[in-house]
């Protein structure tokens, strides 16, 4: 019987996961591993966020007792601000995210929105408060208007479309044959990483959470493409207290700080300038990255010439 617990528990947990519509998150968020549940505080309240301002006190976490990932992490995105985190593969920036949405509970310190500890409020309310751009998006096997939709059901059809646009995914939509009811996912048509982050920044539109998280695809996207997604981003993260996880160190140059996390701790902080000027590990992260894209770029050109 024991043995049945533990799935029909996690079929439980997924079920409710989708009543919430939230039903590709644990996926984005690696949840698939997760086995226990965070719950919400019996006298848990609904999140007010006045103007969405979060702060990260002392924080420790590690996913195994034995494994610290997070050891004494404390920063601040004031309100309407963008704040960039940076770093080594494993450093830790995703769990940041994660923690804030409260996927796990941490272990020493305080997460904090306009002063409410996440784990005061409930999780639907915090939920339904930030916006996340993922890695990888999930596409569910319906039509591209439904997948839009998404981020907020009740979207009239003239609101999806404008949000497309925003997004600068609506010409590559009304190209296909079905334009918005062509069937996409799995089953569907295929689309590419950019297509399916653009969709991913038309359901944040819709949504208009007053909190943003942006997770940067660690795979590389071509210069184009790039910078268009990146317009839309900045589009979307205009006056939002927002978080980007960033592997491309070009797209957060203008962020208000940089932190760069290293072993679990903040290494390093401050504008992309001061940072430059410090001659640190980010000078060294931009220096290698700017290398690498010139050395693509030469590559290109010489191909181009052949
Ligand atoms: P990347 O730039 O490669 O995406 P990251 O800085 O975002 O890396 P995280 O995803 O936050 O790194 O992971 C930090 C560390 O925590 C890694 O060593 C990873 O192996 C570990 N980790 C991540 N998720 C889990 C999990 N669910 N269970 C146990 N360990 C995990």
């Amino acid at each position: 019987l024991m043995q049945l617990a533990v799935p029909l528990n996690f079929i439980g947990f997924v079920y409710r996961e989708i009543r919430q519509g939230l039903a590709d998150l644990e996926q984005m968020f690696g949840l698939l591993d997760v086995d226990e549940e965070v719950q919400d505080a019996p006298d848990a309240t609904p999140l007010v966020v006045e103007e969405g301002a979060i702060r990260f006190d002392d924080v420790h976490f590690a996913y195994d007792a034995n494994r610290p990932i997070l050891r004494g992490i404390s920063f601040e995105v004031p309100a309407g601000r963008t704040i960039a985190i940076v770093g080594p593969s494993g450093a830790g920036k995703s769990t940041i995210s994660r923690l804030l949405y409260r996927f796990y509970d941490i272990q020493a310190g305080s997460i904090t929105i306009d002063g409410q500890d996440v784990r005061d409020v409930t999780q639907r309310s915090l939920r339904s408060a930030i916006g996340m751009v993922p890695q990888d998006t999930v596409l569910f096997n319906d039509t591209i208007m439904y997948n839009i939709r998404y981020g907020r059901p009740s979207a009239t059809e003239a609101e999806v479309v404008r949000a497309a646009e925003l997004a600068q995914i609506a010409d590559f939509i009304r190209s296909l044959p079905d334009g918005f009811d062509t069937m996409v996912g799995e089953r569907g048509l295929k689309l590419s990483g950019g297509e399916k982050q653009r969709v991913a920044i038309a359901r944040t539109i819709l949504k208009s959470p007053p909190i943003l998280i942006l997770d940067e695809a660690t795979s590389a996207l071509d210069t184009h493409t790039e910078q268009e997604i990146q317009a839309s981003l900045d589009l979307v993260s205009k006056d939002r207290t927002t978080l980007v996880i960033a592997h491309r160190l070009s797209t957060i140059v203008d962020a208000d700080e940089i932190i760069v996390l290293q072993g679990g701790m903040i290494a390093e902080r401050g504008t992309h300038r001061e940072l430059i000027e410090r001659s640190g590990l980010y000078a060294d992260m931009w220096n290698r990255q700017q290398e690498a894209t010139e050395a693509e770029e030469r590559l290109r050109r010489a191909r181009e010439e052949d």
